[in-house]
């Protein structure tokens, strides 16, 4: 599904992102693979969904039923910044979804391991709050919606966050002072990645998952990236030639726009209504696939852990 049918979809459709799309995980052999984890794609892919309903609108009222997230949700504080200003602008920094509102404050929403952000329907009847809906954010009507809306945040593992700060200081706040550069802006580069791993013993494919060098290339997609590039994950990141950076930067850039194109891999309502597991994930070439052909030289991927995660790549085509 391309982006411009996602978004038509989103029109009439309730807006969230979904967990657990691929029950099957285990089928990988990977017990530590956690396909609820929304990533960089998917954050962005809700972002877009998400603008055209935001922007514009009002926020009436926050109901806070649980503070007890990663950090204490502060109901009073989000309340004075937050209720009865406009959302002036939807962004993303690294997995963190900002709302920036009139009156100088944004509303930071992370999803954590397992978060979800949905833009109920109108309500009809006194529905009751979801289960493990955590943060019910009221809209007026404006945006694309004539009625008011609810814009509900439900997180079952409690490991999201939910905040406001000034929208002036908000990149020397400590959520955001230390993250590194954003993969789809125009600073991002292999001369800028070769330039910060410079002297770096540490393998690759931890200097990328380092949100201090670049933000938001998970495991899934750094294990993608670095096959296209043709680099092993344990090379140390000072030891690679400084071309090579820049197709690795192209790979990285390349394997988030496809996943953002396709609706990010855990979006599940849309990519996949008919109950099959999503189609970016049936085009991964070495992540989930141990054992399995290289598609390129047809030796068996190789799955090795390295910091805890599983790290999935071609003993043929990359060294
Ligand atoms: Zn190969």
């Amino acid at each position: 599904m391309g982006f411009s049918q996602l978004r038509l979809s989103f029109a009439y459709r309730i807006v969230s992102v979904n967990l657990g799309s691929f029950s099957q995980a285990g089928e990988a052999g990977d017990a530590e693979y956690n396909p609820a984890v929304p990533e960089l794609p998917e954050v962005e892919v809700l972002k877009r969904s998400l603008e055209p309903h935001l922007v514009g609108r009002r926020i009436r009222s926050i109901e806070v039923r649980e503070v007890r997230l990663r950090e204490p949700v502060r109901p009073k504080l989000l309340a004075r910044h937050c209720v009865g200003r406009r959302i002036v602008r939807l962004r993303r920094r690294a997995k963190y979804l900002l709302a920036d509102l009139e009156g100088g404050y944004t509303l930071v929403i992370h999803l954590g391991m397992s978060g979800r952000l949905t833009l109920a329907a109108p309500a009809t009847s006194a529905e009751p709050p979801e289960l493990h809906e955590h943060v019910t954010f009221l809209l007026a009507p404006g945006g694309a919606s004539r009625k008011p809306q609810r814009l509900r945040f439900r997180d079952p593992r409690r490991f999201g966050l939910v905040l406001s700060l000034k929208t002036a200081t908000l990149d020397r706040d400590r959520h955001f002072a230390h993250l590194g550069v954003e993969p789809l802006s125009e600073a991002f580069s292999g001369g800028l990645l070769a330039h910060r791993a410079a002297g770096r013993r540490a393998p690759v494919k931890s200097f990328l998952m380092d949100a201090r060098n670049v933000v938001g290339v998970g495991n899934i997609y750094v294990c993608e990236a670095l096959f296209r590039a043709g680099i092993h994950p344990f090379r140390s990141a000072g030891r690679i030639a400084r071309r090579r950076w820049d197709t690795l930067a192209g790979a990285i850039v390349e394997v988030l726009c496809r996943a953002i194109e396709q609706g990010g891999t855990t979006l599940n309502d849309f990519l996949d209504g008919e109950g099959n597991p999503g189609y970016f994930r049936t085009a991964l070439d070495v992540y989930g696939r141990e054992g399995e052909p290289c598609r390129r030289c047809r030796r068996p991927i190789r799955r090795k852990v390295l910091s805890h995660r599983s790290t999935f790549y071609c003993p043929g085509c990359q060294h």
